[in-house]
C-alpha cells in the first residue's frame, strides 16, 4: 500500500522489552482492543479502513507490527520501558548473533541509542544470561550520543548488566587486553549511509568497482571526522548531517535523541547516476566499516560477530562482507559466514537475501548468508542488511 505523498506505508513496529514484559501482559493491556490479524499485509491495509489492529510477527520473536499513525508513546507501556518501537529489520541483528549465556561478554561496538544493546539484553534474558557475571559491553564514541544510550539502558531495565564505554572509540580498543579475554560475541551497527531509512531520498544503487574496500591508516580519523557518524572523509560541499525519523523509544529518554540512527547523508540528487561525490561516500564510509569488522574479528575468544547496516549499498554490505572474509585476520582465525541453514529460525525463513551480482566469487553461498530488508517491497520494514561471521574454532590463531 502507497500513500500517494508519503510513498509505501508502514506499521509501527513494537518490540516487548522481555526484561519488564511479555506478549501476554501487552496484549491484555496495551493492546487490548485491537483485533489480531494475521499477516503484515493485513495491518498495513488498515491504514485505509481506520481499524486497529496487529499482527505477531512470524519471524521475530516479542515483535508485533500494530496499524500505522497510532502514536504508542503516550502508553503507560511505552513510558515504563516495557514496549520499545523498534523497526523489524533492526531487529533483526541481535536476534541473527544469538546471544546465549555460554558466549561470555558481548560487545555492541557502535551503541547509540541502544536499540540493539536493550534487544541483546532482552534476549540473554530470557535464555537465564547474566549468571556468572555475563555483560555487555557498549561502546559509544560521541559522548552525547551516549548519555543518550544510558537513558535507553535505565528505562529499558538493561542498565545494570550493561558496561557503558561512553567516549570509548571501538577501534582504539586492544582485543587482547584482559578486560575482553571472555569476549565470545559482537554486534556491530557502525554508521552508514542510512539509504535504507524510511522517508529518506533514495540514492541510486551503487556498486564499487571491482576492488572491494581496504582499511586504510585514515579509516578510523574518517569516521570522527563526520562526528560521530562514521565514515566522512573529504566531505562533499553539499552534504549535511541529519537526524531521522523517530522510531526508537525508551521511557526516561523524551528529551533526547528518538531516532533509530545517527548517520550522515548526502544531499545529491537520488536520480543522476553516476555520482562522484556519492561514490566518494561510499568509499569512506566502506573502508570505515571494514575497519570495524575486521577489528572485531580479531578478539581472540569470538566465535560470532554480526554486521549490520540500514544502507540498501553493495558497497557497504556484500562488498564489505567479502573483502572482510578475503582479510588475513579473517583466513587466518578461520572466519566464516553462518549459513542460510545454521541460522535462528526466523531469519532462516526471511526471504530477501543478498545481492548476487555484488557477492562475485562463491556468490551463491554468499548472498544466501547475507540478509536484507527492501524498504517498499510491501513487507513493512527500512532497508537493511545484516551477517554474522562465524568460526569453529577458537584458539591456536595466528598473531594477527
Ligand atoms: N546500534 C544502534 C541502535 O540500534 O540503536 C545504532 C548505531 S548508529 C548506526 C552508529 C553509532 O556508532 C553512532 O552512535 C556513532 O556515534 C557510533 N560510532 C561510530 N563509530 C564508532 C566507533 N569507532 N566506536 C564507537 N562508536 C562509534
Amino acid at each position: 500500500m502507497v500513500d500517494a505523498q508519503l510513498g509505501p506505508v508502514h506499521p509501527r513496529w513494537i518490540r516487548v522489552n522481555a526484561l519488564k514484559s511479555t506478549i501476554d501482559e501487552q496484549l491484555d493491556t496495551t493492546f487490548k482492543g485491537f483485533e489480531m490479524v494475521p499477516s503484515v499485509e493485513e495491518v498495513i491495509a488498515s491504514a485505509s479502513t481506520g481499524k486497529r489492529v496487529i499482527c505477531l510477527d512470524g519471524h521475530v520473536p516479542n515483535l508485533i507490527a500494530a496499524s500505522p499513525g497510532i502514536d504508542f508513546t503516550k502508553t503507560e507501556a511505552y513510558k515504563e520501558g516495557k514496549i520499545i518501537l523498534q523497526d523489524k529489520a533492526s531487529c533483526f541483528p541481535a536476534y541473527l548473533l544469538d546471544p546465549r549465556p555460554e558466549d561470555g561478554d558481548i560487545i555492541d561496538a557502535c551503541s547509540a541509542p541502544g536499540n540493539k544493546t536493550t534487544h541483546l539484553a532482552g534476549i540473554l534474558y530470557e535464555r537465564g544470561g547474566f549468571a556468572d557475571g555475563q555483560r555487555i559491553l557498549a561502546f559509544e564514541k560521541d559522548e552525547q550520543r551516549a548519555k543518550t544510550l544510558a537513558n535507553m539502558l535505565k528505562a529499558a531495565g538493561s542498565d545494570a548488566v550493561t558496561v557503558v564505554h561512553a567516549g570509548r572509540d571501538f577501534l582504539k580498543t586492544d582485543p587482547h587486553a584482559p578486560e575482553f579475554r571472555r569476549v565470545g560475541a559482537l554486534l556491530l551497527d557502525p554508521s552508514c549511509s542510512g539509504s535504507g531509512i524510511v522517508g529518506r531520498d533514495d540514492a541510486p544503487e551503487f556498486h564499487l568497482p571491482s576492488a572491494p574496500p581496504t582499511p586504510t591508516a585514515g579509516s578510523s580519523k574518517t569516521s570522527s571526522s563526520s562526528g560521530g557518524g562514521g565514515g566522512g572523509g573529504a566531505q562533499p560541499p553539499n552534504r549535511k548531517r541529519k537526524r531521522h525519523e523517530a522510531t526508537t523509544a525508551t521511557a526516561a529518554d523524551t528529551n533526547a535523541t528518538t531516532n533509530e540512527e545517527e548517520t550522515a547523508t548526502t544531499s545529491d540528487s537520488p536520480s543522476s547516476p553516476p555520482n562522484p561525490a556519492l561514490e566518494t561516500r561510499l568509499a569512506s564510509l566502506a573502508a570505515f566499516q571494514l575497519s570495524i569488522v575486521l577489528h572485531a574479528l580479531s578478539f581472540p575468544a569470538a566465535r560470532k560477530v554480526t554486521y549490520s547496516t540500514c544502507s540498501v549499498h553493495a558497497a557497504e554490505n556484500e562488498q564489505v562482507v567479502r573483502a572482510a572474509l578475503a582479510s588475513p585476520v579473517a583466513r587466518s582465525r578461520g572466519w566464516r559466514l553462518l549459513r542460510r541453514a545454521e541460522q535462528v529460525r526466523g531469519l532462516r525463513d526471511w526471504p530477501v537475501r543478498g545481492d548476487r551480482r555484488a557477492c562475485r566469487t562463491e556468490a551463491e553461498e554468499i548472498a544466501e548468508a547475507c540478509v536484507r530488508a527492501e524498504k517498499g517491497d510491501g513487507k513493512g520494514v527500512m532497508g537493511f542488511f545484516v551477517v554474522c561471521f562465524v568460526r569453529d574454532r577458537v584458539g591456536g590463531d595466528g598473531a594477527v
